[in-house]
């Protein structure tokens, strides 16, 4: 059955743009998508599923703000329900999409079928699973939505829980574990890798890090993995060295993987993620992919395909393809840029620092109060700061415009960045 248009009381000489759009996905990419088509100008209709029931929220803070209590839901909400009204943004929350026909350019969603002119995967990523035997009646938790938050901070402030095992090293986990620690618990990471967050920072930010978590009394397991968690009174873990680690509770942040089975079996070529142009359009023209489902080619990594899980890159996609919707054509040419908060440590980074073949760093290391600058082939291509805001600032601008400061200059304290 095909519904009705998704504003039936608008008469349609109101709507110049005779087009509708249909975004999949309520994340930072698909609520920024709706927001930037209006300031494009697009009249026609927009509609929003969302598979999450709470009204749309972002992310981030859910293992920072929101985990520590310092921010509440209603600061993490992207917009006002009044927003969504008078820019006539159709939210359908609780919403699954179940399939998309490409040809009929219609979606079946749970409530009936809907036609689109456009349509945007901004479907996001999904957690990892542990994949390892796992007995007992619970399960170790994960944290990927807000009810997943409101689960994990309910479990982590019990009195009675006091030690936490955190499988996985990377940032979400070590967010989580930076938390629990702060709030005295005793906390062990195991980290299959042999440092942290390997995949994205060099060794000497991995040993900052580690440093830091093991001050606060982190027990940190490096290059080991757990191999199996048996639930009784008290999780038992079993590493690859052959030790044992008990827990009141378990968190998994082994990383996430993109959310393109619907593209997939919409015949839309997806591999690691659902594969775009420069445009982010998809194999199937006027369907577009954002946000950390999209394997894009990324001009900062030489034009490699990456898929990047960064709201930067969510809300720079965004941008770009409601310009192109509206008729300007707009590639995606934006640095990547990140964060993450661990104690007193504020981490920015700029740019994507992989395949680096020199560094230099500039500031306050014991401090904290620094950054670490990345180049190859003499050319500029990440910074890393510490709790330096401003030299975070400098490098995106830096790096948007293929600028390598002065190296004699930079490594000169006395220097100011912006004259370098
Ligand atoms: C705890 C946590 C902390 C983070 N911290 C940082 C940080 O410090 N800095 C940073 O830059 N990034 C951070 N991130 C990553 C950042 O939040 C993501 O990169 C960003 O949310 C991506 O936005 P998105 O819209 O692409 O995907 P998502 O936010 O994942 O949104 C996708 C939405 O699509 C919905 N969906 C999927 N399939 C369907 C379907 N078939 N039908 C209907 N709905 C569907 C999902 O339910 C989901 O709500 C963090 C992420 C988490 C989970």
């Amino acid at each position: 059955m095909l519904l009705p248009p998704l504003f039936p009381n608008i008469p349609p000489n109101s709507i110049p743009m005779k087009k509708n759009v249909i975004i999949i996905g309520a994340g930072h990419a698909g609520i920024q998508a709706a927001a930037s088509l209006r300031e494009e100008g697009f009249e026609g209709s927009i509609c929003i599923f969302s598979e999450d029931a709470d009204f749309p929220y972002q992310k981030p803070p859910l293992s920072k703000g929101y985990l520590d209590g310092s921010q509440q839901k209603n600061s993490i909400m992207f917009r006002s329900e009044t927003w969504y009204e008078n820019n006539q943004v159709e939210l359908k929350l609780g919403e699954l999409v179940e399939k998309v026909d490409v040809p009929q350019k219609t979606v079946h969603a749970t409530s009936g079928e809907y036609a689109f002119d456009f349509l945007v995967f901004a479907t996001g990523a999904y957690n990892r699973e542990l994949p390892i035997p796992i007995k007992g009646t619970d399960q170790p938790l994960y944290l990927r939505t807000m009810k997943d938050a409101d689960y994990l901070k309910q479990a982590l402030d019990q009195e009675d829980v006091q030690d936490i095992l955190v499988i996985g090293g990377g940032f979400i986990g070590l967010e989580i574990a930076a938390y629990a620690a702060k709030s005295g618990k005793k906390v062990t990471v195991v980290e299959y890798q042999p440092r942290l967050m390997q995949r994205v920072l060099p060794p000497m930010l991995s040993e900052h890090f580690a440093a830091k978590h093991q001050a606060y009394g982190v027990d940190l397991r490096m290059g080991v993995g757990v191999q199996d968690l048996t639930q009784d009174s008290k999780w038992l873990a079993s590493l690859s060295t052959g030790e044992t680690v008990t827990a009141d509770q378990v968190i998994v942040g082994i990383g996430v993987l993109p959310s393109q089975v619907l593209a997939q079996e919409a015949g839309i070529r997806c591999s690691n993620g659902i594969e775009v142009n420069e445009y982010c359009e998809t194999s199937a023209a006027g369907i577009y992919a954002i946000g950390d489902c999209a394997l894009h080619p990324n001009p900062f990594a030489k034009g490699q395909m990456v898929r990047l899980e960064s709201v930067q890159n969510a809300v720079d996609q965004a941008k770009a393809i409601a310009s192109t919707i509206c008729g300007k054509p707009t590639s995606y040419h934006q640095v990547p840029w990140f964060w993450t908060h661990q104690y007193n440590l504020k981490l920015q980074m700029a740019g994507l620092s992989e395949g680096y073949d020199q560094l230099l760093v500039r500031g306050d290391v014991e401090g904290d109060k620094f950054s670490v600058f990345y180049f190859k082939n003499n050319q500029l291509i990440a910074v890393d700061s510490i709790n330096k805001p401003a030299d975070h600032l400098q490098a995106r601008k830096w790096i948007q415009a293929s600028y390598t400061p002065d190296l004699e200059k930079l490594a000169d304290d006395s220097i100011k960045l912006n004259e370098c």
